[in-house]
């Protein structure tokens, strides 16, 4: 559904509102981005060392690997980054836990909380039709630096190491430790990221901010909104995997009976896919979203959007109808991505399976989100079984210190930008930090275009060379300015 048309269903609702309350509102909310320099700048020369070294890092086939398979490529990296970053791995103390890279810089006041920056060493394999490039030659073409691993997760990694670097030339000395982790197997669900938290733990560490992969700069994320945003995700929500299972005595395909396995779990899809099942809400950070976009758009959106604690069941409607996206945002989701049936197109199955990918909600965890297909699954007949569960995250306070201090000096580094919170709909092992820290903000500061995001974990993976200088020069501000 288009926005207008979605709209056209939402406005006509509104009438009988106090219109004059709400127009006053929106009226008084309206703000334009500031014409002001950035706070960031760099150079052409920069620009490209920066790209040289991106290149090397992409050259090395970091694919993911199950915990337990050996794991030389990475050690191979590791050679790689202690060369682009000699500094970086000569100063900062090592606390590598099973081929994933932990390292302190120790701050001048050991007594307070450190910060952690995080990105994983690991890339998602390169079996996609259509690259246009060899996936590991780390080729620096039109400006942008492509391969597998280029944006998810290596120009993280750079820009911290690059940043980290930079400010050990520079004699920086951070008050509080900055810690760096880098895991092998974030792509893997391995565990990494919870060897190194279990690791931490142990030692006493605790931590004000840890900052990830997750969210990013980017234009045309919001409907109506010109300016580009910078999406820092506060939250992801969970995931479970669900097998659906339809059984049968089997038989001969010449004399079938009525309602088949296979037909049984077409019924529960297709009235899964028909209207999702679940609750929609507004749940932090959507409102917050909402007030912080809100300001930049133009009438009417500017006016329902203002009013989200007026309109916010029309605006949860519309985000439910408008794309896969924006529902995405409000509900859980169910993805049915795997089918299993006979071995022989003339063998009725015994019994048929398919596999769905849940997304649970913050407001309906992943038990309630699976409890509601599983009475569905019920009135066909259809057995549920769960294969793995896991909850949304903590939601990381929009309203903290830290978020209000991030936000502050982002405003000040991009200022043609809207800052604003996020949800992840996808996972990041960041998560595992929430046992040391209560603000786990998943943010790389580097803009991406839409087709580059569609590019992750798909063929032509890039980034801009430009993206990684400003997100460089980023890191260094937010380091600064703390
Ligand atoms: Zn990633």
């Amino acid at each position: 559904m288009s926005i207008s048309k979605g709209l056209k269903l939402v406005i006509p609702a509104a009438l009988g509102i106090p219109a004059a309350l709400c127009t006053a509102k929106a009226v008084a909310v309206k703000k334009t981005l500031p014409d002001v320099p950035s706070a960031v700048s760099w150079t052409s020369e920069e620009e490209r060392q920066y790209a040289e070294k991106l290149s090397a890092m992409v050259k090395v086939p970091t694919i993911s690997k199950k915990e337990d398979e050996p794991y030389e490529t990475f050690l191979r990296f590791q050679e790689t980054l202690s060369g682009l970053f000699p500094r970086a791995f000569s100063t900062l103390e090592v606390h590598d836990v099973n081929g994933n890279l932990l390292r302190r810089w120790k701050g001048t006041d050991s007594a307070k909380n450190g910060i952690l920056l995080m990105g994983h060493q690991d890339v998602v394999p390169v079996d996609q039709v259509g690259w246009t490039k060899d996936p590991f030659s780390g080729a620096i073409e039109d400006g942008c630096v492509w391969g597998r691993g280029a944006m998810d997760c290596k120009s993280t990694v750079f820009c911290e190491l690059q940043a980290l670097e930079e400010l050990l030339e520079e004699g920086f000395a951070p008050k509080q430790d900055i810690w760096f982790f880098s895991s092998r197997n974030e792509e893997n669900s391995g565990g990494g990221a919870e060897a190194a938290v279990n690791y931490l733990q142990s030692q006493g560490v605790r931590l004000d901010l840890v900052m990830d992969e997750g969210g990013a700069i980017v234009g045309g994320m919001f409907p109506g909104l010109k300016a580009p945003v910078a999406a820092i995700g506060v939250v992801e929500k969970g995931f479970c995997n669900v097998k659906f299972t339809a059984k049968s005595d089997g038989g001969h395909s010449s004399t079938p009976p009525k309602n088949s396995p296979l037909v049984r779990l077409s019924k529960l899809m297709v009235e899964v896919d028909k209207k999702l099942p679940f609750q929609a809400k507004l749940v932090t950070p959507m409102p917050e979203i909402l007030d912080n976009v809100a300001p930049y758009l133009s009438f009417p959106l500017r006016f329902l959007l203002a009013n989200h604690k007026v309109f916010g069941g029309l605006i949860k409607t519309a985000f439910v109808h408008l794309s896969g996206q924006t529902r995405a945002f409000v509900q859980s989701t169910a993805a049915f991505t795997m089918a299993e049936g006979s071995t022989a197109p003339n063998v009725l199955p015994d019994a048929a399976s398919v596999i769905c990918n849940i997304r649970p909600s913050i407001q309906q965890n992943a038990q309630q989100t699976v409890a509601v297909l599983q009475k569905i699954a019920a009135k066909y007949d259809v057995e549920t079984e769960v294969l793995f569960s896991r909850d949304a995250s903590n939601t990381s306070a929009p309203d903290s210190a830290e978020f209000k201090t991030l936000e502050t000096n982002l405003h000040a580094c991009l200022p043609d930008c809207v800052v604003t919170p996020y949800l992840m709909t996808g996972g990041t092992d960041s998560r595992q930090f929430e046992r040391i820290c209560k603000n786990v903000l998943r943010f790389t500061p580097t803009r991406l275009t839409k087709a580059q995001l569609e590019a992750m974990h798909a063929a032509n993976e890039n980034v801009s060379v430009s993206a990684i200088a400003e997100g460089v020069k980023i890191y260094k501000y937010l380091l600064q300015h703390r």
